[in-house]
């Protein structure tokens, strides 16, 4: 069976950073919306179901999935969505169907390419409202602000597609492209008339990169309302990337070492 219901598996930092993301106040999810995950060092990864409440999530709104298997169904051309609905079904427990997110695509893609300790995905208000207008392929095309830059380092827009397997393999696509051209997984990645995935090694970095996107949404919102975006120059924000200090400070707020 590719997921298994074992809430004894469900680490609390999880269920901590699910439900803090999950505050009504933050406006990055509502209702059934968004969805986190954390690998195991076994390699599979622990997933929030499908239907559940990011805000008031425990333990038991978790399911535990392999990721080869997915990754593989991404991969067969001949693959259907009934297909991929049964591989995320871990059974009737307690008297309730525990299935993983429909989501659970964008949560196993990242790590196809590299261990990933924890991926948070939702639909921040203010970044949903850019991604779904004129702006949404271009707006983070380049940074506007240093602090964006240092956090999100450089974000990959993916184009949108129907949750499940179509958005798992518009995915996959443009982790690979992304992976191929700067030599590693995005942050932050945009989706089209939908939200944000952030990748990140700790859930510390989770909470930063989601607060700064929302942030940088609202910068550029403000930003179009009063004639457009004066972007921060390529070629400084190549030089600042180098940096010792800059690559230290990164690291800090992403919640490695
Ligand atoms: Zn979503």
């Amino acid at each position: 069976m590719t997921a298994v219901w074992d809430p004894g598996l469900v680490g609390e930092e999880l269920v901590a950073l699910t439900r803090s993301l999950g505050e009504r106040s933050r406006d990055l999810a509502v209702l059934a919306e968004g969805n986190t995950s954390q690998l195991l060092p076994d390699g599979r990864v622990v997933v929030k179901t499908s239907g559940s409440n990011m805000r008031t999530s425990t333990a038991e709104d978790f399911v535990v999935v392999e990721v080869d298997p997915l990754v593989k169904l991404l991969a067969t051309e001949s693959a259907t969505q009934a297909d991929l609905t049964a591989a995320l079904d871990a059974g009737e427990h307690e008297g309730r169907r525990r299935r993983a997110s429909i989501e659970t695509l964008v949560h196993v893609a990242a790590q196809a390419f590299a261990p990933t300790p924890f991926v948070g995905h939702t639909h921040p208000t203010a970044v949903v409202g850019l991604l779904a207008s004129v702006h949404a392929a271009t707006a983070w095309d380049q940074h506007v602000y240093s602090d964006e830059a240092v956090v999100i380092g450089r974000p990959l827009f993916v184009p949108y597609a129907s949750p499940g397997l179509a958005l798992g393999r518009a995915y996959l696509r443009g982790l690979q492209q992304h992976v191929d051209t700067h030599g590693e997984l995005p942050t932050l990645v945009l989706l089209g008339n939908h939200g944000i995935v952030v990748n990140a090694p700790a859930a510390a970095g989770i909470e930063a990169a989601s607060e700064m996107a929302v942030k940088g949404a609202r910068v550029r919102q403000a930003a179009y309302s009063v004639g457009g975006v004066v972007p921060l120059p390529t070629s400084s924000v190549d030089a600042f990337f180098a940096r010792e200090d800059v690559i230290e400070r990164r690291a800090r707020l992403g919640g490695g070492t």
